[in-house]
This record gives C-alpha cells, sequence and structure tokens, in this order.
C-alpha cells in the first residue's frame, strides 16, 4: 500500500498567520526562492513571494484533504474540461483562506500596496468564454461544499489571445501568461504518461474464445501533470487542478543533430509541444482540425491513465470504479473519453468489452453546452481512423451495441436510428461525437431548463426516446466569492450591515435583503455604492482609452463572446435609432447612457469581427456629435477577460441579455450582472427564464420571441423586408449603416451584414427590433423614477442566490455523481 496510510511519516506543522510572521516569510521568499534583496525587489517579485507564502498554507489544507479523501474511502469527481477560464487567482486564494487582513498588513509593513501587486498577476485565459468559466467556478464550489475533485485540462502555453483594436479592428496578439513564471503551480513529473497516436491494431488470439488487441501506435507524446491547488470558500477544502503539458520522449534526436540537421534535430520536440501550445480561440464552433483532435485524446488519455493509477492505488480492481468515480465530461470535447477507458479496461487491464463498456457507462456523465446542430462536433471517419485506430474499432463496437437496441426495441424509424447512430453516414462518414458522450453517459444534463427542454426535442430527441430518463437540467450557477465578495467590497460591507453573514455561507440568504428594497436610506447607500464602481470604470476607460463617461449617466453594459446569435448587432442597431431620436427631438428630456461593450471575435468569425468594427465606428461618429451633447456615448473596451469582468460587472445599472431565444443555453453573465444589482434586459432565453421566475417579472425587462415562436418563424419563412418597411426607426438606422453613415472611408463595408439582416434574419434582429427599442424605452422610464429603479435592482440583488454554484455543484453531487 501507499505512504499515505504509513502514520511514521510526520506532517508539516501548520504554520502561524499573523501578520508579522508573513512579513517575515515574505522576505524569506524573496531573498531564498527569488533571490532578490528586498531591496531592490521589483512589484513583481513581491508579488511571487506573497504567492508563495500563501501558497505554503493552502498545501497544509491541500495535504489535509487528500489524506481525507484517502481515509474515508470517498468517491471522486473528477471535471474533464478542455478549458478552464480562472483568471488571477490571487484575490481569490487569499479571500477564501481567510488572510486579507493580515496580507495587506504584512506588504504594507513593507510600504507594498497588495492590490497594485495582485493587480500585476497575468489573467490566466485557458478558456473562450462560458464553458471554461463554468468550469472555472464549479472547481471552486467543489472546494466550497467539500467535495474530492480533480479539475483536469491542458496547460496552454498561450491561452486565448490579446485583443487589441488597430482602427477599429480586432487584431490578435497572443498572450504570454507565463512570461514571468508561474508561483501557483507545482509541476509533477513523476505523473507522467505516454500518450500514442496513428499506427495500427495488432489481433492476439489468446485462446479460441478470447482475441486480444494491441495498439501499436506509430507517434507517442509524454503528457506530465501541473498541478494548481484550489482553495474552497472558508478553506473547507483543497482541490487540484491538474493540467498537462506535453514533452517529447526524445527531446533530441542526436544523430540527425550530429549529422548538421539542427532543426530536424527538435522536430519530435516541437511536434510534442505543439499539443498545449495554444488554446483554440473558436467559441461555439467546433475546430475541426487535427491538431485539435490530438488535444482532445491526448488530455483525455492522460486524465484517465491518471484516474487508473489512483483507483489501484487504493481499490484492487476494477470493479469498484463506477462506485468510487466519477467523471464529468463538460461539453464533448472529451467524449473520446468514453473509447479510450473502454480501450483501457480491456487492452491493457484484461477485462473483457462487456464488463468494460458497464463500467464506463456507470462512471461517465456529459453536460450539453450548446443546440446548434452545425456546432456539433463530428470528426471524419479516415482521420479518427488514422489518429485513433484502436479507438474508431471500440466506436463501432459501442455502436453495433446501441444500433441493435434500438432496433429490437421496434420504437425508431430507420431514419430515427441513422439519427442515433456513432456514425453521421448521410455525406462524409463522421463520428459524432455528442452521440458518443451520450451513449456512453448514465446522465446527460442541459445547463438551464429551457435548454434541457430543447435537447429532449432537438438534437437528442431519438435518443432521448431511447433512453428516456438519461436527460436531466442542472441550471448554471456562478461563484459568489468572485462575482460578489471579491468583486463588489463595498456592497458586500453594506449587505453585511443591514442582514448579517450568513448569505456568506449561504448565497440565498440574500433573501433577506427584500426587506430593505424600499427603504430610502438603504437605497441611497445601494446607488452610492453602484456610483462609486462606476466612477472606478470610468476611470478604467479615462485611462486606457482616453474617453470621459459620466458616472451619473445610466451604464448599459453588454460583455461576453462576439457572435451573431448574441446579438450585439441588435444593440448597435438600436443605439443608432436612439441616436437618430435624440438629433431629432432634442426637446425631449432623455435619460443620458453610455452603451459599454467588451469581447472577443473568433479569429476565423468574419461577421463577429464585422460587428466590432461597426460598434467602433458608430461610437466614433456619435461619441464626436456635439448635437449629442453627451446624451448618448458608445465604447468598446479591447480585450475582454475575467479581470475586465470584475470590474464591469459591479458597475453596471442595466444588462443586456438579449440572444436570439433558444440560442444561449444558460449564460453565466447574465447572473453576475442582477447579483451585482442590475437591472437585465432580456430574451426569454437561456437562465434569464429562471431569472425572471426567482427575481419577479416585474424586476427583469423581458421582451421580443420567444423560443417557440423563433422556431416556427424560421420553419414557416419569415419575411424581414416586410418587418423593416414597416418600422421608419429600424429602416433608417440599417440604411445609414449599409450606406455608409459610419464608414465614410468604406462605404460598401457593412452593407453584406445589413444584406443579411434583409434577406433571411436568421437571428430575428429586424423581428425583435421594436420590441427591443420599446423595452429601452421602458428602462428610461423606470431610471427616471430612482426609488422605483433601486427597488428592482435591490430585489435583483435579494433573489438570485440560488444562482450560485454550489447550489448547481450540491445538484450535481446529490444528482449526478451520487458524492460528497
Ligand atoms: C462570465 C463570463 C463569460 C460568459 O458570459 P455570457 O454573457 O454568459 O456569455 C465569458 N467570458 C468571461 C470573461 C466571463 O467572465
Amino acid at each position: 500500500m501507499d505512504r499515505l496510510s504509513n502514520e511514521k511519516i510526520p506532517s508539516a506543522a501548520p504554520r502561524e498567520s499573523n501578520a508579522g510572521v508573513l512579513a517575515q516569510e515574505i522576505i524569506e521568499r524573496l531573498t531564498y526562492r527569488i533571490g532578490k534583496d528586498p531591496k531592490v525587489a521589483k512589484p513583481h517579485d513581491w508579488l511571487t513571494a506573497a504567492i508563495l507564502v500563501v501558497r505554503d498554507r493552502i498545501t497544509d489544507k491541500w495535504m489535509e484533504s487528500t489524506r481525507k479523501a484517502y481515509a474515508t474511502d470517498a468517491k471522486r469527481v473528477y471535471y474533464l474540461s478542455l478549458e478552464f477560464l480562472i483568471g488571477r487567482l490571487m484575490r481569490d486564494a487569499v479571500t477564501n483562506i481567510g488572510l486579507m487582513d493580515e496580507l495587506r498588513e504584512a506588504l504594507a509593513s513593507f510600504g507594498v500596496d497588495i492590490d497594485v501587486i495582485a493587480a500585476l498577476e497575468p489573467d490566466a485565459a485557458l478558456g473562450n468564454g462560458g464553458l471554461g468559466r463554468l468550469a472555472a467556478c464549479f472547481m471552486e464550489s467543489m472546494a466550497t461544499v467539500d467535495i474530492p475533485a480533480y479539475g483536469y485540462g491542458i496547460r496552454y502555453v498561450h491561452g486565448l489571445f490579446r485583443q487589441q483594436m488597430a482602427d477599429g479592428w480586432q487584431v490578435e496578439l497572443p498572450e504570454t501568461w507565463l512570461a514571468h513564471g508561474n508561483p501557483w503551480e507545482f509541476e509533477r513529473r513523476e505523473s507522467s504518461y505516454e500518450i500514442g497516436f496513428g499506427g495500427s491494431v495488432e489481433t492476439v488470439n489468446v485462446d479460441e474464445e478470447v482475441t486480444r488487441y494491441v495498439w501499436k501506435p506509430a507517434e507517442r507524446v509524454i503528457a506530465t501533470a501541473c498541478d494548481t491547488p484550489v482553495v474552497g470558500w472558508r478553506a473547507k477544502r483543497v482541490n487540484t487542478l491538474r493540467l498537462w503539458t506535453a514533452h517529447p520522449i526524445d527531446p533530441i534526436l542526436l544523430d540527425a543533430f550530429n549529422a548538421g540537421d539542427h532543426i530536424g534535430a527538435l522536430r519530435e520536440s516541437n511536434k510534442a509541444e505543439s499539443l498545449a501550445r495554444v488554446l483554440y480561440p473558436a467559441d461555439a464552433t467546433p475546430a475541426g482540425q487535427e491538431l485539435r483532435l490530438r488535444q482532445e485524446f491526448f488530455f483525455s488519455s492522460a486524465s484517465l491513465q491518471d484516474i487508473l493509477r489512483r483507483h489501484l492505488q487504493q481499490y484492487p480492481d476494477f470493479t469498484s470504479l463506477a462506485d468510487k468515480v466519477a467523471i464529468q465530461l463538460n461539453d464533448t470535447h472529451p467524449a473520446v473519453s468514453v473509447a479510450e477507458l473502454v480501450r483501457l479496461l480491456t487492452d491493457v487491464h484484461g477485462m473483457d468489452f462487456e464488463a468494460a463498456w458497464d463500467i464506463a457507462r456507470h462512471t461517465f456523465s456529459y453536460t450539453n453546452h450548446t443546440l446548434l446542430p452545425e456546432a456539433l462536433e463530428t470528426w471524419p471517419v479516415p482521420l479518427f481512423e488514422r489518429l485513433l485506430p484502436r479507438h474508431m474499432q471500440i466506436v463501432y463496437a459501442i455502436n453495433a451495441k446501441i444500433l441493435l437496441e434500438a432496433r429490437k426495441q421496434k420504437s425508431h424509424s430507420d431514419q430515427e436510428v441513422r439519427n442515433i447512430s456513432l456514425i453521421d453516414e448521410s455525406g462524409d462518414r463522421r463520428v459524432r461525437m455528442g452521440n458518443l458522450a451520450f451513449v456512453g453517459s448514465h446522465s446527460i444534463n442541459g445547463v438551464s431548463a429551457l435548454h434541457t427542454e430543447l435537447m429532449k426535442e432537438t438534437v437528442f430527441a431519438d435518443l432521448h426516446r431511447l433512453y428516456p430518463t438519461r436527460i436531466n437540467n442542472k441550471t448554471n450557477g456562478i461563484t459568489p466569492r468572485r462575482w460578489l465578495m471579491q468583486c463588489n467590497p463595498d456592497l458586500v460591507t453594506l449587505i453585511r450591515g443591514a442582514i448579517g453573514d450568513e448569505f456568506m455561507d449561504n448565497t440565498e440568504a440574500l433573501q433577506a435583503l427584500d426587506a430593505f428594497a424600499d427603504k430610502p436610506d438603504f437605497q441611497e447607500q445601494f446607488a452610492r455604492i453602484k456610483r462609486s464602481n462606476k466612477v472606478k470604470l470610468a476611470q478604467l476607460v479615462q485611462s486606457r482609452m482616453g474617453i470621459r463617461l459620466d458616472p451619473s449617466a445610466m451604464f448599459d453594459i453588454q460583455i461576453k463572446r462576439i457572435h451573431e446569435y448574441k446579438r450585439q448587432l441588435l444593440n448597435i442597431v438600436e443605439a443608432i435609432s436612439l441616436y437618430d431620436q435624440i438629433r431629432s427631438h432634442p426637446e425631449l428630456d432623455w435619460v443620458p447612457r453610455v452603451k459599454l461593450f467588451a469581447g472577443k471575435a473568433a479569429p476565423s468569425y468574419h461577421n463577429a469581427k464585422l460587428i466590432i468594427k461597426l460598434a467602433n465606428d458608430v461610437a466614433k461618429v456619435i461619441n464626436n456629435d456635439p448635437s449629442v451633447r453627451g446624451l448618448l456615448k458608445i465604447v468598446f473596451i479591447p480585450n475582454y477577460n475575467v479581470s475586465l469582468a470584475e470590474i464591469m460587472v459591479p458597475a453596471a445599472d442595466l444588462s443586456e441579455q438579449i440572444s436570439t431565444a433558444g440560442m444561449e443555453a444558460s449564460g453565466t453573465g447574465n447572473m453576475k450582472f442582477a447579483l451585482n444589482g442590475a437591472l437585465t434586459i432580456g430574451t426569454l432565453d437561456g437562465a434569464n427564464v429562471e431569472m425572471r421566475d426567482w427575481v419577479g417579472a416585474d424586476n427583469i425587462k423581458i421582451f421580443g420571441m420567444t423560443a417557440d415562436e423563433v422556431s416556427k418563424v424560421r420553419a414557416e419563412g419569415h419575411n424581414p423586408r416586410a418587418i423593416i418597411e414597416q418600422s421608419r426607426e429600424l429602416s433608417q438606422a440599417l440604411f445609414a449603416i449599409s450606406s455608409g453613415v459610419f464608414s465614410p472611408d468604406d462605404r460598401n463595408r457593412f452593407t453584406g451584414l445589413i444584406d443579411g439582416i434583409y434577406n433571411h434574419d436568421w437571428f430575428m434582429v429586424a423581428a425583435d427590433f421594436d420590441a427591443y427599442a420599446t423595452a429601452q424605452r421602458e428602462v428610461d422610464a423606470i431610471w427616471t423614477d430612482t426609488a422605483s429603479w433601486y427597488s428592482k435592482t435591490i430585489r435583483n440583488t435579494a433573489r438570485m442566490g440560488w444562482f450560485s454554484s454550489d447550489r448547481t455543484i450540491r445538484q450535481y453531487a446529490g444528482e449526478i455523481w451520487r458524492a460528497g
């Protein structure tokens, strides 16, 4: 057995943590670990030293958590995700371990401001958007609700690109988050696994009945673990985020080098390292390239080998695997794990196929994040077969079982059986990763109530009929530590004064704030804090972009990936229409507004990049038009990431959640804003539906078509041209864009974009425009009645507690994982 159970080996004594001890240790780390004389240390050195001191305390807790899981035979949860959008860790770790005041004091004794050095920490953007941020919130919540869990992913050297603007166009630059090293992580050279690609499968006849398969990969690389501790609230437990790096088996081909081929000598090395080099920047669309499939298999295989090794350290064999291990697949990116687990159990550990398949199905569960048929991952059979020949055989074997089951039930027509198949035979043959994840899992969940219902009716309708108990809902959540306590400390102070501290351990206790929603003095304090958050954002905009914002204007914010279905275009068109009206009716009392945007477009997504350029072009015209009298400003802040969200979310008066109904699976940005006291203007889409139920229909501004109406209109055909012609505001705004009012240097720049609305209006921009514009004027009316505004926004904060990711994780643990 393992040394974990050996009582003769002592543990390090936990340290004291008063400011004096922390200060002394910071000097020690600076001197001996960083090798800097404190007298000449740079801010970055102080940051690293402070992190190392905090990390030691976390490490004490980490070992304790690991020992506890081991001693209690607890079920372990593994969260497999190709993305973790974690952002900065320092503030999170320090507040969760309860050392903020002590560390602040310790650093201050050297004249170092903790807020200044915390802002130097790079923002780890190992994800694109909501899916990756969800994985990060879940990691923190799993530690908070005391579930022994590991996150598994890839340690990308370059995370999501850094966005710059050049003349209003998005320019992508590489993100170098590791430039100063990463003091949070521990490299685990001993936790290394071989990962194969390509080659062939050999058949060995063990006896007349048993055939063994041996995969002989043509290429092999080494996956090595890099661990980051994740601390739960009040340091309840510390879990591990294990990210894989890739190394060659032969770092250098010496024969080639000695023969003078210096570049060829590094071929293996470069090829291996390319696996963990960059995050694919596409969001909600499959990347489709071979390197991506390699990344998916690389991290799936490494994670599963690690999981099986850990299981065998504690248990004699794999018959108990499904009782002791739950593996959650975050979307289909790790779906090849289903075939890899079957391969490892059969080919490597000698189990028979039926037993292995049974274990796999009871161990995996799968979260679906998108319904768009074109967004579901599929791989061409020839590519899959060339890269993973043994897995291809296993996929065929699984498929044969499933199709036989469907045929036996006689419940499915030929077409329905074809829909269930793991292989799409309709064009060039492709492996359907969504179907593989579905059949290989005992639970398949959607991420909001509406999305889950639509899953049953659309993408998985036929699989749902075959396995009617598998689909369930787990509405997404956000961690209230990062998205309230850390990003909005003044509001937290106000809330504690009003209702006490219970909400800090149970977010739903925020309900008690309801009683304060109509109290004038509480409203006044709430408004004062909102204003001070807006002043901070205005300072950021002033210093980064040289644009002055009036903090008494309504801050109307839409921040998220740029996507046609998220409809930043609808927002911009409405802004143009408002601009027209302000100029033609100067006599009216317009509510001053600042419309803020931020978000990245996938580099290959032409229309999304054009929408960014349009926002910037429109901003230039409106912001410089004196006849607007400062009543409307438009600002696109570059390089949206978690750290920017932490500043923008608490500063929002109005939150824009205006996706085409039926297209946003859940959204989590919507939750962050409402929790921080913004009013939402939104469609009945994703989690907005449940937000309306919780905050009350009077406290959210819902507009536009429902998901049912959208699918009906799409099926029956839709005449956007007629709609546009009936709306003077809309036709004027669209004409202004398409005729070059905002792009005098290139009058046809946006013609194609606007033609899309005239010709098919797939995203219902024209169809929803009037409802949206009307809703915006109703928002203005509420704003004008200050007491009513704060009564609603305070109720948003009060009633959003259910959207804590602690609640989501408790539901996963109770209903899917049966853990914790
Ligand atoms: C929360 C968050 C998202 C998700 O936002 P949605 O509005 O739900 O799409 C994306 N990116 C970052 C940086 C976030 O913090």
